[in-house]
């Protein structure tokens, strides 16, 4: 497969004989050829929190990778956004499987059947929210991708989790709270957590307000 000079986060060079993988910003640190030192590089944002969605814009920058015999491009790319290159294949080919996220919300049982309460609209905002930060194109909800994107062809467990405190939210509407970057990312029970501020902000100003572009 072609691949295109920037995916995502990630920049792409060939040089000379070699192909390098970049993140964001100015190379300073050179990372060894080693799939699974790559993958927990980027599994920390540049603020030192777990990163539980791999597409999310939060990859650390300034560093870079040489691909080669120790490590194939391939093999770098999944470390830093799993399944992309399958899913981009799949989408080309237009086999690529769908799954809605009525269907995800509708198969969830024990600690997140409650998500399957939130209603359309708010699902919809919900998705518009996260998926906006993230690198991958929610194909699964109509979105065009374009073959130098990575399609996502089923909602994550990370949108799963937002609506099922969201459902928790039209049970007992919570008071908004600023914002704290220190708070990990999916911990959307926590005052504070960015995307429920956002959620919460979102829906208190009512539906011209909810259009959230995909990133
Ligand atoms: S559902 Fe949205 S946030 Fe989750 S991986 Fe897909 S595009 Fe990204």
């Amino acid at each position: 497969m072609d691949l295109p000079p920037e995916l995502g986060e990630v920049t792409i060079s060939r040089e000379g004989a070699t192909t390098v993988l970049r993140g964001p910003g100015s190379p300073r640190e050179v990372l060894p050829p080693d799939e699974a030192a790559l993958r927990r590089h980027v599994r920390v944002d540049p603020r030192g929190r777990y990163r539980p969605l791999s597409g999310a814009r939060t990859l650390p920058g300034g560093w870079q990778v040489e691909t080669g015999a120790a490590l194939s491009l391939e093999r770098a790319i999944e470390a830093v956004y799993p399944l992309a290159l399958t899913h981009m294949r799949l989408h080309a080919e237009g086999t690529l499987r769908i799954v809605t996220l009525d269907a995800v919300l509708s198969r969830q049982t024990g600690r997140y059947e409650a998500s399957a309460n939130l209603s359309p609209e708010r699902r919809a905002l919900a998705a518009r929210l996260l998926c906006g930060q993230c690198v991958r194109v929610p194909v699964w909800d109509g979105e065009e991708c374009g073959a130098t994107r990575i399609p996502c062809p089923e909602p994550c467990s990370v949108l799963v989790s937002l609506c099922r405190e969201a459902a928790f939210w039209d049970d007992e509407p919570p008071e908004p709270a600023p914002v704290d970057p220190a708070i990990a990312f999916a911990a959307f029970d926590q005052p504070g957590n960015e995307l429920r501020e956002a959620y919460l902000a979102a829906r208190a100003a009512g539906p011209s307000e909810r259009t959230v572009p995909h990133g």
